[in-house]
């Protein structure tokens, strides 16, 4: 890592904890399966720990989204074939990259990682594959099979859209400055589109309603809403709305939503 980068103090606001251990990197790296055919879109580089590896791979094109302004004309000086974007990840047009296949990958900024996520699944329909490092919180919600405490919004959403995998827990030791909890690293394998759920918007929508009443039963959250459709829905999967949230799978969350 050049000297100008290494001097960057890390600043709070912006979820700046900056990985330190080489090996932890070229694992999330390896994690990508990186090849020299590849379009990969770094979020966050920071001071470049992950970047480093990403260049070495020699892939065909390399995209940096990073928010700070000093940290991105440093990475821009460091490498200049890097193609650095000063922004907020969070307003990027992730439709644009429907051109053709990519890769994406982050250790994110905490605070921002869920909603990150929620959006690039979603919107990327030529995603070949992401690798991102999250809190291990998150990571098991992203993660969770149904009946699981741990099962979410996030979990029914993310799921109709790609299988994650969790692929190694990462302690606060290999970061400077240390996070408070646990990290680990997440891979996210897309669906065939043809797959991915009809209407979107109400399955959003669906996710919202029931998992803001997590703890009631289906039926009791739905009761206004509650029509001969939805009825019929529940006979046919052979379950009774009296279950709660957590205990639908993500393909369910979806077919109901297209009944509401
Ligand atoms: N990749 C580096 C590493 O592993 O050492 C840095 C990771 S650090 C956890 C998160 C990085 O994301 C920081 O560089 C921070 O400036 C950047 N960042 C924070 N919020 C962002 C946002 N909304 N959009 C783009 N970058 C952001």
């Amino acid at each position: 890592m050049s000297d100008e980068l290494q001097k960057h103090r890390a600043k709070k606001s912006l979820g700046q904890n900056f990985l330190k251990d080489q090996n932890i990197c070229r694992k999330i790296v390896d994690a990508i399966d990186p090849t020299e055919n590849d379009f990969i879109i770094e979020i966050g580089p920071g001071r470049g720990a992950l970047t480093e590896f990403l260049v070495e791979t020699g892939a065909r094109k390399l995209v940096a989204l990073e928010m700070d302004d000093e940290l991105a004309r440093r990475l821009d000086e460091r490498w200049p074939h890097l193609e650095v974007i000063r922004m907020d990840a969070l307003k990027f047009p992730w439709e644009s990259l429907n051109e053709g296949p990519c890769k994406i990958i982050g250790n994110l900024p905490y605070n921002v990682g869920s909603k990150l996520i929620w959006d690039i699944v979603s919107r990327v329909q030529t995603l070949e594959r992401a690798v991102f490092m999250v809190q291990h919180e998150v990571a098991t919600r992203l993660t969770a099979e149904p009946g699981c405490k741990a099962f979410g919004g996030l979990t029914a959403w993310v799921n109709n859209f790609c299988t994650t995998t969790y692929l190694f827990k990462v302690p606060p030791t290999v970061f400077r400055p240390q996070p408070k909890v646990d990290s680990a690293v997440v891979r996210f394998t897309p669906l065939p589109v043809e797959k991915w759920p009809a209407a979107p918007d109400r399955l959003s929508e669906l996710i919202k309603i029931l998992f803001q009443q997590r703890r009631k039963q289906i039926s009791t959250i739905l009761k206004k809403r509650w029509n001969q459709s939805i009825e019929e829905w529940f006979e046919s999967e052979g379950i009774s709305p009296k279950i709660r949230p957590e205990n639908l799978t993500p393909k369910q969350f979806s077919s109901l939503s297209e009944r509401l």
